[in-house]
C-alpha cells in the first residue's frame, strides 16, 4: 500500500519539487543559482507583503524562532509569550536561556488567549516584544493574528513576533498589514517542501531593533550577517542549501500558479470539509470551532480506541498521522491537511480513517465520512 504522510509536517512533497532536490548541485556562486535565489527572495517579500527583508537560510522552524528572538531582544528585556500550546511554550525555555524576562499568557488547550487579556497585560509593563504562535500544532488552534497585531501596535516599543511554522502559505498572513514585525516559518509544512530551510520576514522596526542591539552573541543566525547576502546572493556568508532553495522556488512557483489567495481559500475549504467529516464519524476535535486551524485537525479518540493500535492500523491502511502531545498523548491523533495535497488525498484520508475504525471494531457506516467530505466540498463550490 502507498503511504500518504499526513502528519502536520513534513507534508507530501510533489514530484516537481522533488525534482529540484534531485538536481545536480552547482556552485553557490553559479550565476543561474544566484538569480534563482534572488528571484525567490523577491517573490517571498512581495507575496507576504513586507516592506522589510526576508531571510531564507538552512535550518528548521526552531532555529527560525531563535533567530527572531536573538535579533530583537537582549538579556534583561521583557517579553510576553502568548501560548496556545506546546509550540507557544517552546519560546519560554528558548528565551529564559538568553536571560530574557518572560511573562506567559496561556490558554486552556483547544482555546485561544482572549485579545483583551493580551491588551490588559501589555498595559501592566513595558514589553519589548510579544510572541504568538499562529497555529499551535499541538492543539490545532489558530490565533487571531490580525486582532493581536492591532492591539500590539498601540504600544510603541513592542514588536510582534509570529511563529508561522504550521500556518504560513495556508493561513492568510500579510506581514505589514497585520502589523507583524517578525514572521518565521519553515519549509516542511504548508510549502510542501522537505524540512531544512528557515524563512524569517523582518519588518523595518525589527531591523532597526537589531541595529540598536549592537553585537549579539549569536553568529550564524545574526540578521546583520545575512543582510548583505539577502540583498545580493552572489555574496558569501555561509553556504546556502542550494537544492532546497530550488525546491522552495518551485513551491513558490506552484503557489503563484494557484494564486496565494486561492490557496488560502482551498485550505479553508478542505479543512472545514475534513472537520465536518471527522465529526460525522463521531470524533470530537480538540480545537473549538471558532478558532480551528485550516492546516491540521487534532482529533480526540472516542471510547475504546487505543492510540498506538489505531495509528498502526491507519498506517497499514496507507495513512500516517501523528500522535498527541503533552497531556493529549495517547488521547488523540493529529492529521495534517496542508500544502500540495489534492482531492484524491482528501478522499483517501477519510476513507482510510473509516477502514481503520471498522478494523478497530467500531460500528462505522462505511462511506459516511467520504459522503460528508464530498458534499461539503461540492457545496462550497
Ligand atoms: N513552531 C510550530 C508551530 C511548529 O509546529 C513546529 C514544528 N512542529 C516548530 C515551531 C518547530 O519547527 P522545527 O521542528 O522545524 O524545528
Amino acid at each position: 500500500t502507498k503511504k500518504l504522510v499526513m502528519i502536520p509536517g513534513p507534508t507530501p512533497v510533489v514530484r516537481s519539487i522533488q525534482d529540484q532536490m534531485g538536481r545536480e548541485t552547482v556552485a553557490f556562486g553559479d550565476p543561474d543559482f544566484v538569480k534563482d535565489y534572488k528571484d525567490l527572495l523577491t517573490d517571498m517579500k512581495e507575496m507576504w507583503g513586507t516592506s522589510g527583508e526576508v531571510f531564507v537560510i538552512a535550518g528548521t522552524g526552531t532555529m527560525a524562532m531563535e533567530m527572531a528572538i536573538a535579533n530583537t531582544l537582549k538579556a534583561g528585556d521583557n517579553l510576553l509569550i502568548v501560548s496556545q500550546g506546546f509550540f507557544g511554550d517552546r519560546f519560554i525555555d528558548l528565551c529564559k536561556r538568553k536571560g530574557i524576562n518572560v511573562d506567559i499568557i496561556g490558554s486552556e488547550w483547544g482555546t485561544i488567549v482572549p485579545v483583551a487579556d493580551i491588551e490588559a497585560k501589555l498595559k501592566e509593563k513595558n514589553y519589548k516584544a510579544v510572541t504568538a504562535t499562529h497555529v499551535d500544532t499541538a492543539t490545532g488552534v489558530a490565533a487571531p493574528i490580525k486582532e493581536i497585531g492591532e492591539v500590539i501596535s498601540k504600544f510603541e516599543d513592542t514588536l510582534f513576533i509570529v511563529d508561522g511554522v504550521c500556518a504560513t502559505a495556508a493561513e492568510p498572513e500579510y506581514v505589514d498589514e497585520m502589523k507583524i514585525d517578525v514572521l518565521l516559518t519553515g519549509t516542511q509544512k504548508a510549502f510542501g517542501v522537505a524540512p531544512g530551510l528557515a524563512i524569517v520576514w523582518a519588518g523595518p522596526r525589527a531591523l532597526e531593533r537589531r541595529k540598536a542591539l549592537g553585537t549579539i552573541p549569536e553568529y550564524y543566525i545574526d540578521f546583520e550577517k545575512w543582510l548583505p547576502i539577502m540583498q545580493d546572493p552572489s555574496k558569501y556568508f555561509a553556504t546556502p542549501a542550494i537544492n532546497l532553495i530550488w525546491a522552495l522556488k518551485e513551491s513558490v512557483r506552484l503557489i503563484k500558479e494557484e494564486g496565494l489567495e486561492n490557496r488560502y481559500k482551498r485550505h479553508e475549504k478542505n479543512a472545514r470539509a475534513m472537520q465536518a467529516a471527522l465529526e460525522g464519524l463521531g470524533f470530537n476535535l480538540l480545537a473549538q470551532k471558532e478558532c480551528r486551524a485550516v492546516t491540521l485537525s487534532n482529533v480526540l479518540y472516542m471510547e475504546g480506541i487505543d492510540d498506538v493500535e489505531f495509528r498502526k492500523v491507519l498506517a497499514e491502511e496507507g495513512i500516517v498521522v501523528a500522535g498527541g502531545l503533552g497531556a493529549y498523548a495517547g488521547k488523540m491523533f493529529r492529521l495534517g491537511h496542508m500544502g500540495n495535497i489534492d482531492i484524491h488525498d482528501m478522499v483517501s484520508v477519510i476513507a482510510t480513517i473509516e477502514r481503520a475504525l471498522y478494523r478497530s471494531g467500531k460500528d462505522v457506516e462505511l462511506g459516511k465520512g467520504v459522503g460528508i467530505l464530498m458534499k461539503e466540498l461540492l457545496k462550497q463550490g
